[in-house]
């Protein structure tokens, strides 16, 4: 067979056999990953309730600060009523008695209500923490099975890659830039094996002629459709 074709499709096998290792090696990572999106999102409920909390004991305070606002007054109020001269006067100081009283009255109701709000987001709060905890645990774990997997993913991968480096330095650079422009719109089918006297790129039909010229293998024989560089597998030799 031609050199050149020769190591253009064991340039291809290589990198074909690199792209397989890509899902191999999501399907690997992926129960990690799954597990970091679990954390993640319990992070963003935690980040989120503690944004709550603090927003409520704001409220919180802020009805503390009135009702302490609103005894000041009550205690002036005293005082004027211990000076007051007319009965008109001293009703009218009664009336804005009351009125702070009431104030007072629902202040602390609406401090009570937080109170219980905030007592529940705290335990939630507990919970989530908990659950962060527990799932840092199993992430350590998976982490330590997906590792041992990866690695073994890994040494495949270098294996090939300095094939891939090794072959592509005793290439023409001629035919290595042949490959890799077909290679921009091809990918990885770039070169293609013909099936039943089709090209596997594109699906068409091959006619006789190219078909038996890429039997030979003498030369680079392009699709006459797409473009790619057409082959026949050892295995297919026989049977065409
Ligand atoms: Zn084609």
């Amino acid at each position: 067979m031609n050199k050149f074709l020769e190591e253009l499709i064991e340039l291809n096998r290589l990198e074909r056999k690199l792209k397989e290792l890509e899902p191999v090696e999501a399907g690997i990572k992926a129960p990690l990953s799954k597990l970091e999106n679990q954390k993640k999102a319990l992070e963003e409920r935690l980040e989120k309730l503690e944004e709550e909390i603090k927003n409520i004991k704001l409220k919180r305070s802020k009805n503390e600060l009135l009702i302490a606002e609103l005894k000041e007054k009550l205690k002036d109020i005293e005082e004027k009523q211990n000076k007051v001269k007319s009965e008109k006067e001293f009703k009218a100081l009664q009336i804005e008695e009351e009125l702070a009283r009431e104030q007072i009255e629902a202040a602390n109701e609406e401090i009570e209500r937080f109170e219980k709000i905030l007592e529940q987001k705290e335990e939630e709060k507990e919970e989530l923490k908990k659950e962060i905890e527990k799932i840092d645990a199993e992430i350590t774990l998976t982490k330590v099975d997906v590792d041992k997997k990866l690695e073994t993913v890994e040494k495949q991968k270098e294996e090939l890659y300095k094939k891939r480096d090794e072959l592509i330095k005793k290439m023409n650079p001629n035919i290595y830039r042949f490959y890799e422009k077909i290679k921009r719109w091809a990918g990885i089918t770039a070169v293609a094996p013909i099936k039943k006297q089709a090209c596997t790129g594109c699906n068409m039909k091959i006619n006789d002629k190219i078909f038996s010229e890429v039997l030979k293998g003498e030369e680079i024989v392009t699709c006459p459709h797409c473009g790619r560089v057409l082959f026949v597998e050892e295995e297919d030799k026989d049977k065409e």
